[in-house]
This record gives C-alpha cells, structure tokens and sequence, in this order.
C-alpha cells in the first residue's frame, strides 16, 4: 500500500508535495493572464480524452497531467487582471495550513476524531463572536455563506414555531422572512429547503442605492402581523453581493427588537470589516444580531472552503441538534461540534485562519480589505469622470457596477453591449469581469479583492472594455452573432 500517506511513505510524500508545489509555483512565475483564454469544446475535449479507466500512471504523472490540464486553464484569481466575482486571492499561512488538514484529515465532528482541533475551532469561533460584539457568543465552520444562512434560518424557524401556539404544519405555512431584492440568493433558497410557503420571503423596500429602508422593514412587519403572519427572520446583508452595501443594521435592529423577530445578518461579504483599522464603524449594530455569516474565504483572504454562523446565545445552536448512539449520544460531557453543526463529517477549516491570524495577525488582514475598498472608490472616481463610461450606483466595500458606452449607443444599446463584452474578454483570457442586472438595466461588474491590483491594472482592464464595445457596436453582424452566443451562455 505505498500509494496512502502512512508511516512507510512519509519520504514520498515530502518529495510529491515539493514537485507539486514545484508546478504550482512555476504556474504563479509564468502565468500572464486570469484564464488561458482555451473554448469549452477544446476544455471538453481534453477532459473527455483522460483516461480514468485501466492502469494508473502513478502520482508523480498523474500531478504532471494536472499541471497541463488543470493548472494550465484554471481560473487564476490572484491574477490583477481578475476582477469577477467575490474570489480573493489566497493568504500563504493558510495554503500552507491546507496541506496540513488534507494530510492530517481531521474530521471536526465528535471531540473524539479531532481533539485539540476542536478545542482550536472553538476558539476560533470565539474570537470571531468576540469580534462581532457577542459578549459571549458561539456557532461553528460552515462550508461556506450558503450553508451559514440556511443554518441561521433554521434556528429562526425552530425558535419561531416554538414561540406560537399553533400547530407546527399550521404556524409554518404562515411564517415570513424580510429581505431586500439585493439579499444573497440562498435566502430564498433556504425558504424552499426549510419547507416554508412559496410567497414566504417578502421584499422590503430599498432606499433606491440598493439598501434596505429601515421604515419601510417596520411597516413591513405591521403589515405582516396585521395580516396573521408570523414574523420568523429578517435577513439584513453586510454588504450585498452585486453593490457591495450595508444595510442600516441599528435601525433593523431597533425595527427587529420591537417586534421580537430575529435579526440575522448576512456578512458573508463584509466580514473583513470586523478587522478593518479603518471601517469597523460600517457595521456598527452587528452585535445586536441573533446570528451572522462570515465568509473568511471571501475579506478574509482564506482558501475555500472557510466560513462560519455565527450566534449571539449559544443554546440558540441547539435547535438543530440531533443524536446518534454511535456518535454523540445524549448523555456525553464531550464537546461534539456534530452537536451545532449541518454537516458531520467536516473539514478542519479553522486551521487556516489560525494560521493566518498568528502569521499576519488581524490588522493586517483588515488592512488588505481596506487597500481594496480604497482601490474600488479610486476606480468609481475614474468611471465616474470617463464619458465613455458610465458609474452605475456607489459601492461601501470593493465591487465597481457600470456600463460602457460607445459614441452612438443609446440606452438599449449600451444594455445589450453588456454580455457581449463580458463574453469577449472571457474568450480572450485577459481579464475576467462579470455582469448583473440592477434596478432592470444589465451592467458590467468588477469585484476587487486583490491588494496586489494597481489602479494601472484596473485601467487596463477598462480599456479592454471599452475596446470590445467598440468592436461590438461597430461590426453589426458579429454584434449581432456574439449577443445571441452570449444570451445562450447566459
Ligand atoms: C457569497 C455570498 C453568500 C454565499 O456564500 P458562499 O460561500 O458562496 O456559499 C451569501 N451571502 C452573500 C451576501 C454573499 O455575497
């Protein structure tokens, strides 16, 4: 058996991981831009072509392989010219801590399978609490902001129908979950999962840049127990994934307190804030939540997976507490974080962030957040005065929302330009952007979440844009060709 990591093959593993990181190092030396630029029918093909049937190559021709397969046409998200979704690129404490879970294979389920990770994690979780303003607050890793809503919203729903005297089918076909249009996705989703109704998510109004209107939320709730609902979560988002916003928490939170509904905050995105030397002030009134996401693999510069939920009273957690005799039975004084968590068997994801926290300490994290944010409103500035361009709303964290304008595109113009531009620098490798759609008008998107990225590279990347448009608008047949191709892949 010398192909598993056991006592024998302890030099084998030392010298496969230092080819591995031997490959991975080159690619991070020569790589030149975000994605080789390779069509789907050329990517299908190569990993169609792969063998995984018959003999085995062995582990030094097998990493090999992935090196021209894989490495070769990733999406490189510590590449400046990356500017696309909420993908950061990764601190070195923490990839070095990944190699050590993956050896070690800790399962952070019963204290039994981890020991000291556990005790770690926990207090990990502390120090996150701690950070939030939770005097004595608890929760545990997730696999990501998804799974930490979802988990949020069912300790919502469980302390909600044991807060009513209906019955459990009756007073859950009746509960109500406030958010805004510009909330994550998961949390209608969670609604599905969670068996609430289909018209169980209602929308509050915005303030017109995107944030939830604090009066219109008390209104809201009136209205909703006016009319026999029973009020089970609001979901305030710090910051929203496509603006980068933050919703007034204090006023939520004052809103919430009156009508004795749990307040959860989803800060999957501005979680690096609890660090930040200079922003901490935007998510004042944080503490006052019942629960938090926090997504370190998004501000906190972590690989994924790394995320938690966050709860101000730990007992809160155990509402979703089930129990097995070969696992964690009742009467057991060991802490199993099985007890608090969606998942069982579970990534040792804490250690990533210990790491990083003793290697950089937290200032520095927060200061690379804030090197970020400072960087999107230097690029608004910069859209803002290009006519060319037009700067679509004002972000508080580090997304960058616009549209492109080329002499003679009017409005529906400039709104079907949005896919195709977004299709030709993703064919062409060079710098990878997104797109949303706000207020109805689709838009261009950057999210910015590399220190390293100059306001230079950023220029570039504008122009690249601005140079698709123009071709686009210009040649009217293969505009026509690119929007129908970019409509498909939409
Ligand atoms: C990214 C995001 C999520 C989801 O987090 P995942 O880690 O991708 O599951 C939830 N809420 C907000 C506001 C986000 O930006």
């Amino acid at each position: 058996m010398l192909d598993l990591l056991t006592r024998p093959t302890a030099d084998t593993y030392r010298s496969l991981i230092a080819q591995t990181s031997a490959h991975v190092a080159g690619r991070f030396e020569t790589t030149t831009q975000p994605f080789s630029g390779a069509s789907r029918a050329e990517l299908q093909k190569l990993v169609d072509d792969a063998r995984l049937d018959g003999e085995g190559v062995g582990s030094e021709q097998a990493v090999r392989e992935i090196d021209e397969l894989f490495l070769e046409h990733a999406v490189w998200f510590h590449h400046p010219a990356y500017a696309a979704h909420l993908n950061c690129p990764v601190a070195l404490p923490a990839v070095a801590a990944e190699t050590v879970l993956a050896a070690v294979n800790t399962s952070v389920d019963t204290y039994d399978q981890s020991a000291v990770g556990t005790l770690m994690e926990r207090r990990l979780i502390a120090w996150a609490a701690d950070r939030v303003g939770f005097a004595d607050g608890s929760g545990v890793f997730t696999s990501g902001g998804t799974q930490s809503n979802l988990h949020a919203l069912l300790l919502a729903r469980e302390a909600a129908l044991a807060a009513t005297a209906l019955p459990r089918p009756r007073a859950l076909a009746r509960l109500a979950v406030f958010a805004t249009a510009s909330s994550h996705f998961s949390v209608g989703k969670s609604a599905l999962l969670l068996g609430l109704s289909d018209d169980a998510v209602i929308e509050v109004q915005g303030d017109g840049e995107g944030r939830m209107d604090a009066a219109a939320l008390a209104l809201a709730l009136r209205e909703a127990a006016a009319s026999g609902r029973l009020p089970m979560a609001v979901v305030a988002t710090a910051g929203t994934t496509d603006r980068g916003v933050i919703d007034p928490v204090d006023a939520i939170a004052d809103a919430c307190d009156e009508h004795g509904v749990w307040l959860h905050v989803d800060a999957a995105y501005g979680c690096g804030l609890l660090v930040s030397p200079r922003r901490r002030h935007l998510l004042t009134g944080v503490e006052r939540a019942r629960s938090v996401t926090v997504d370190f693999h998004k501000s906190f510069f972590q690989p994924v997976s790394s995320s938690a939920l966050l709860v101000r009273r730990p007992r809160d957690l155990a509402a979703g507490a089930w129990h097995a005799d070969y696992l964690n039975p009742l009467e057991n004084d060991e802490p199993n974080q099985v007890d608090v968590s969606l998942q069982t068997t579970r990534r040792f994801d804490a250690l990533k962030l210990w790491v990083t926290l003793r290697a950089l300490g937290p200032d520095r994290i927060g200061e690379m957040f804030d090197t970020v944010i400072d960087l999107a409103a230097s690029v608004g500035d910069e859209i803002a005065a290009d006519p060319e361009l037009e700067l679509v709303g004002r972000t508080q964290l580090s997304t960058v929302l616009f549209r492109v304008r080329p002499a003679g595109a009017d409005a529906a113009a400039q709104d079907a330009l949005v896919a195709g531009v977004r299709r030709v620098l993703f064919e062409s490798g060079r710098a990878l952007v997104a797109k949303t759609v706000i207020d109805g008008r689709p838009c261009l998107k950057l999210t910015l979440l590399n220190p390293q990225t100059s306001l230079g590279d950023i220029r570039r990347i504008l122009e690249m844009v601005k140079d698709a448009a123009t071709t686009l608008a210009g040649i009217a047949p293969e505009f026509d060709e690119a929007l129908a191709g970019a409509e498909v892949s939409a």
